[in-house]
């Protein structure tokens, strides 16, 4: 990794891409900081070394240029009082204002930029949008994992514009230092735990896998089309048709790679979706017509907590059943407790961003697993076998 932690920065001027993408109320007050607290050491190591920061990031998905609703001004106040010092804004991440400031700043300043995203170039990874933005610093850092995944301006393509001058912030690479402790010689057994809706979402992280994994459990929506695929009745429960070869598939392969595939032998049924549904448990595979399976059961939390609590190595995508409402949050939070209790045991527990990230820190299980990442997509794409271009980009000098 060519992280920033061995490197001495002073004197540099910093292009910092972060993931500040925080959401907002209605009042423009930050709701959830962890994104912004993710990024302090790399920001006070930059700082600590005598450096100067020129901060870029997006905010929310702006369609039409400039809107105040998705301007970084709101946060500037904020991560001033984080850093414990005063934070410069440019209210166009590019041009005369942005590069003036950019000029005139000194060791240990910071310099906020506008949006990146007001900008449709960014996105597109636009070559011309980039060369503006590399052209205030002398040396460039990625701490964003979160758009790891994303070949943009500031996300990949600015770095070719700093040969020899580039680093991975500290955020990005533990993240990306946790994620391979699960791909690389990992300790066995290795589980995988992987669920949410859809198989088509999770079908290359499932087929990579394979490749690793001793286990892998697979619950949520997902698992009914795999049911379904072995001939099982799965009344209403979610399915993708056009998947269930794909899931005969996977199932053969597993056998033949020796991968354990362990789905839900039961699940809590509901008449319709909804948190006040009637509600039955059933197995899996005889689920009669007009209901519906929203979680694991009983047995299979049973089933999946005896697998976790042997393992040695667990990497956790995807919720077990409607974690969202009470009623279907049994099995994900019975999964959550046995992951706590491997990690207590001596496993390396690593949770996906999104969703089982929301798990886990509504059932309060954080500070119980070894490392929940701040990337959903990204994580994704890293466990599907793909390569990230905003690690790519710096590896490449
Ligand atoms: P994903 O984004 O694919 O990880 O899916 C997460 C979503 O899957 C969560 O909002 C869950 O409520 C939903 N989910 C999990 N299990 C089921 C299920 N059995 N039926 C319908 N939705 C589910």
């Amino acid at each position: 990794m060519k992280t920033i932690e061995t490197i001495d920065l002073a004197g540099e001027k910093v292009m910092l891409r972060v993931d500040f993408n925080v959401p907002l109320n209605a009042e423009f007050a930050i709701t959830d900081d962890s994104r912004m607290r993710a990024a302090l050491p790399t920001l006070n190591k930059i700082l600590h070394d005598g450096a100067s920061v020129i901060i870029m990031s997006h905010l929310g998905r702006p369609k039409n240029g400039p809107e105040d609703h998705f301007s970084l001004i709101h946060i500037r106040q904020h991560l001033a009082d984080l850093l414990g010092r005063e934070v410069d804004f440019a209210s166009d991440c590019i041009g005369e204002e942005a590069a003036s400031k950019a000029a005139a700043l000194k060791p240990g300043q910071v310099l906020l930029l506008e949006n990146l995203r007001f900008y449709k170039e960014e996105e597109k990874g636009d070559e011309a949008f980039s060369v503006r933005l590399a052209s205030m610093g002398t040396f460039y850092v990625n701490d964003a994992f979160g758009t790891a995944h994303r070949a943009h301006a500031s996300t990949a393509i600015m770095a070719a514009h700093f040969s020899g001058k580039k680093g991975f912030g500290l955020l990005m690479a533990k993240e990306v230092a946790n994620a391979e402790k699960v791909m690389s010689n990992p300790a066995r057994p290795l589980t995988a735990i992987v669920g949410g809706a859809k198989v088509s979402d999770k079908i290359l992280i499932v087929e990579n896998l394979m490749k690793v994994a001793d286990h892998i459990l697979i619950g949520g929506g997902m698992a009914y089309t795999f049911f379904k695929a072995q001939g099982g009745e799965i009344g209403n429960s979610l399915c993708e048709d056009d998947r269930l070869e794909t899931c005969r598939d996977i199932l053969n392969r597993a056998a033949e790679q020796g991968v354990q595939i362990h789905l839900p032998v039961d699940s809590v049924l509901a008449d319709r979706f909804a948190s006040d549904a009637q509600t039955q448990v059933a197995q899996s595979g005889q689920i009669p017509s007009g209901w519906m399976g929203l979680d694991i059961g009983s047995q299979a939390q049973t089933d999946f907590s005896t697998v976790l609590k042997n393992s040695k190595t667990i990497l956790w995508n995807g919720p077990m059943g409607v974690f969202e409402m009470d009623a279907f949050a049994a099995g994900t939070k019975a999964v959550a407790e046995a992951v706590a209790e491997a990690t207590q045991n001596g496993a390396f527990s690593l949770i996906g961003g999104g969703d089982s990230a929301a798990a886990v820190y509504q059932f309060g299980f954080e500070s119980q697993v070894s490392y929940v990442s701040t990337g959903g997509g990204a994580l994704l794409e890293f466990f599907e076998g793909k390569t990230l271009p905003g690690i790519a980009a710096v590896l490449v000098d």
